[in-house]
């Protein structure tokens, strides 16, 4: 927390708004609104919930399919589930690790020739980064198919200085406890298509018709968020931008400090994109790089310190194994397995220390320096 929530929630408490609805709310989504520099936002209580709205808004139901990143976290695809859709999923591009323009392309040309275009697509920015949106619109302009994008790990992230979540006809963020950001839970939807925000906020407070009594003709959710936590939104927000910069620093001193092992690749920013690093995530390059990913987990656990292997690509995951699966290049081994093969993500927090983070460049060098010797002695 940055210091000023504890305020706000006791505003929220003395002016008696507990409940969603109040100052607080309406304050957050024209701060974000604004921040972004989009028409609109609609505070919901999580990122999941908010691309459900927009698959709603968009029409997307039974039978209809969606394209969506493969590498990333199953909240970005559970939604085109809770629709009764099913995804189609498109390999990470090398050079972004986000979304594959080329991928994407071929799904939708084979999406032509079968007749059955997909409703839309949801592109998601990992780790901070961005995808080529300049690129991905076009794609997707020229088929004219709406974009959603899962910015929920890139609030503040910019592609030629134009905020992420902000390409697309939606732009999805989330507020939970792990983003840069935090409301405990929560997130916002925007877009610059007020009318479609309006039907959001309807179905997000149980779709209730204009009438004095109770009345409904449509199937609503409870996704609104509570006033009180859009307090503590409000003053995570004058944070971020210092956020942002700690969060940036700590990949700088990442790169310095092991920039003498060429085996130890780091996430890649695109020269249009400037990262907002949530997360600093390497890859190791190396004829042994399984073997050295396992025993940095493993030495990295004894020695307390947290690290996660890279998302599990949805193609691969037992909840959608029968789906369909573009990789980058036709008939190569697909670019979102190798990197979860390889990849690895480091401490991040914003308020790591120096000396935290040499802690974690001394395991990795250790464990560099014992396998790579004894491979170079296997093969001299
Ligand atoms: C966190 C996250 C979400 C989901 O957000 P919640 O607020 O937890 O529902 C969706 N997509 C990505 C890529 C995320 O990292």
């Amino acid at each position: 927390m940055s210091g000023r929530e504890q305020l706000y929630i006791a505003e929220a408490f003395e002016s008696n708004w507990i409940a969603p609805v109040g100052p607080h709310l309406t304050d957050f989504e024209k701060q974000i609104a604004t921040y972004l520099g989009v028409d609109g936002a609609l505070a919901v209580s999580s990122g999941t919930a908010a691309i459900h709205l927009a698959l709603r808004i968009l029409g997307v139901g039974a039978g209809d399919t969606v394209l969506c990143s493969s590498f990333t976290f199953v909240a970005s695809a559970n939604p085109i589930r809770y629709v009764g859709a099913e995804p189609i999923f498109i390999d990470a591009d090398p050079e972004s690790w986000n979304m594959s323009p080329a991928a994407l392309q071929r799904s939708l040309e084979d999406a032509i020739q079968s007749g059955n275009l997909p409703k839309a697509v949801i592109v998601v920015h990992l780790y901070g980064g961005m995808a080529d949106m300049k690129k991905i619109m076009d794609i997707c302009n020229r088929y004219n198919i709406p974009v959603i994008e899962d910015a929920a790990e890139s609030l503040g992230t910019t592609f030629e200085g134009r905020q992420s979540g902000t390409f697309g006809h939606f732009g999805v963020f989330s507020f939970n406890g792990n983003k840069i950001i935090t409301t405990s839970s929560g997130g916002m939807l925007v877009s610059n298509d007020l009318v479609a925000l309006d039907k959001a906020r309807f179905l997000s407070t149980q779709a209730r018709d204009e009438a004095t009594h109770y009345q409904h003709s449509q199937t609503g959710y409870n996704y609104r968020m509570s006033n009180v936590l859009a307090g503590i939104g409000k003053a995570q927000l004058e944070v971020l931008d210092n956020r942002v910069e700690s969060r940036r620093t700590i990949f700088h001193t990442y790169t310095d400090s092991l920039s003498s092992w060429e085996e130890i690749v780091f996430m890649p920013e695109l020269s249009e994109v400037r990262s907002n690093r949530w997360l600093t995530t390497i890859t190791v390059d190396h004829l042994e790089s399984d073997r050295i990913v396992q025993q940095l987990l493993k030495s990295m656990f004894e020695a307390n310190i947290e690290v996660r292997p890279l998302w599990k690509p949805l193609h691969l995951q037992p909840l959608f194994s029968s789906t369909k699966f573009y990789s980058h290049e036709e008939g190569a081994e697909a670019v979102c397995e190798d990197l979860f093969k390889k990849g690895l993500c480091l401490p991040s927090g914003s308020n790591m220390s120096v000396v935290e983070q040499q802690r974690v460049c001394t395991v990795i060098e250790s464990v560099l320096q014992s396998i790579c010797k004894e491979s170079a002695i296997s093969i001299s």
